[in-house]
């Protein structure tokens, strides 16, 4: 038997970024993954810009060396396209000059798949004298005892830990029986991912592309550009949504790429590599409990994607360095207990808590396309408008005029 202060279950970006906080704190931790790395991960592959600001707080040598992998594709924004097609491009800096070097130098968002980003990270965790980590371990039991956690892959692997962080992902089996967080399809949503080389009509600057496209509401379509003429297509749609309509998603994905007018044209030259996977996105549009005597919940395992954009792996990373920072508070304190480490859940609420309260208003948007179509008509016709979307991605403030009436009618006479 292993024993050691932390146990991590999960070496995803929740897990990873837990780990290297608490090297930061020089707490010893094990972390044990089911998988062995490099692994697949069905996903959009879209890195915020949160991924780097997080790295950079734990040690600013890993976001330099992220800066420098040559695995991702720099993107420096978004293109929207409302159900009547009209499109918005939103650069990631409210002042980006395409033609400025300076500003291409300065990438915000990056896009790489999985396979080498989560690998980068637990290459990064190697580095690490407080960190001991195992691979193909699938933990499947969690026992409670008087001084710790006792957990198990029920084979002879016994690890005991003062504490437990969960980052098991979307399918943590501890979220559900002990922590007792259910699914809920209208706070969940299924998403479907497919690989093509040869999409034609890629953004110059990488945007990454959200069409929302009629036939498909609630849903939406994505391509993500990736290195090596690749991209990242893929269908998200709320759970309860795709249960009342009996949606197929792999099937809308296919039909789209084939007999849509746009879509057919710039897919016409393209192969799909690989097989079409899906995956769950546990949405953190419900606020909900995230620890428990001797254990924290972080990121797809603590339902704590945003439930607009479906960005997950940035709210992974900062929830595992958060659930580190309270590890090395708890240990101090040797106070391992719900109420003590209720301060993980008021640390969440502070930093998470506001934006995803108004993504899941934005998400509601969505439910009304003539809303959407106005918006991204009035968008693309007018720069302020856009400098105005663009600080969106800054700042969560500048978010919630979009939930406010006044924000529409001051469009109107901006026209
Ligand atoms: C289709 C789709 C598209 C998405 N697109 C984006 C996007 O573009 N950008 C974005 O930011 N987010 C996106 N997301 C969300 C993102 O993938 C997740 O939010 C992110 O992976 C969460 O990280 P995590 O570390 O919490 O969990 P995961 O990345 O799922 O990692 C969990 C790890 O735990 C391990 N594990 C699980 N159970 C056990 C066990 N019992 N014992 C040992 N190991 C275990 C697994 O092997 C895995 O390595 C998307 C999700 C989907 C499904």
């Amino acid at each position: 038997m292993i024993a050691t202060r932390v146990c991590i279950i999960g070496a995803g970006p929740g897990g990873a970024t837990a780990a290297l906080q608490l090297n930061r704190e020089e707490v010893d931790c094990v972390v044990v993954d089911k998988a062995v790395f490099p692994r697949d991960k069905v996903c959009g592959d879209g890195l915020s810009g949160k991924v780097l600001t997080c790295l950079q707080k734990i040690d600013p040598a890993i976001a330099e060396r992220l800066k420098g992998a040559g695995f991702k594709v720099n993107s420096w924004g978004v293109s929207f396209a409302a159900p009547n097609r009209q499109l918005l491009g939103i650069g990631y800096r409210p002042d980006f000059d395409a033609d400025n070097a300076a500003h291409r130098q300065t990438p915000i968002g990056y896009v790489c798949k999985r396979w080498n980003f989560d690998h980068f990270l637990v290459q990064e965790l190697k580095r690490c004298p407080h960190v001991k980590l195992f691979e193909g371990k699938h933990i499947i039991k969690y026992e409670l005892q008087p001084d710790g956690y006792l957990v198990s892959d029920g084979k002879g692997f016994e690890v005991k830990a003062s504490l437990l962080i969960i980052a098991g992902g979307a399918h943590a089996a501890f979220t559900k029986q002990v922590a007792g967080i259910a699914m809920e399809p209208k706070h969940y949503m299924a998403g479907i991912r497919a690989y093509y080389k040869g999409v034609a009509g890629m953004h110059p600057r990488h945007f990454i592309e959200l069409h929302f496209l009629k036939n498909l509401l609630p849903g939406y379509f994505w391509i993500f550009p990736l290195p090596n003429g690749e991209a990242n297509v893929g269908i998200g749609m709320l759970s309860e949504a795709v249960h009342r309509g009996k949606v197929n998603l792999k099937k809308e994905l296919v039909h789209i790429v084939e007999n849509d007018p746009v879509f057919k044209e710039r897919f016409k030259n393209a192969t799909l590599q690989g097989t079409i996977e899906g995956y769950g996105l546990p949405l953190g549009s419900k606020k909900r409990r995230l620890s428990g005597t001797r254990f924290m919940l972080v990121g797809d395992a603590g339902y704590l994607i945003d439930p607009f954009t479906g960005e997950g792996i940035g709210n992974a990373m900062g929830s595992g360095r958060l659930a580190a920072l309270q590890a090395a508070r708890a240990i101090q304190a040797n106070d391992f207990s719900a109420a003590g480490l209720a301060k993980y859940d008021m640390e969440i609420e502070r930093v998470f808590g506001p934006e995803l309260r108004l993504s899941t208003r934005i998400q509601k948007l969505v439910n009304y396309p003539r809303l959407f179509n106005f918006f991204i008509n009035i968008g693309a016709k007018n720069k302020k408008v856009q400098e105005l979307l663009s600080c969106m991605f800054y700042e969560v403030d500048l978010r919630k005029k979009l939930t406010k009436p006044s924000f529409y009618l001051q469009l109107l006479f901006n026209k």
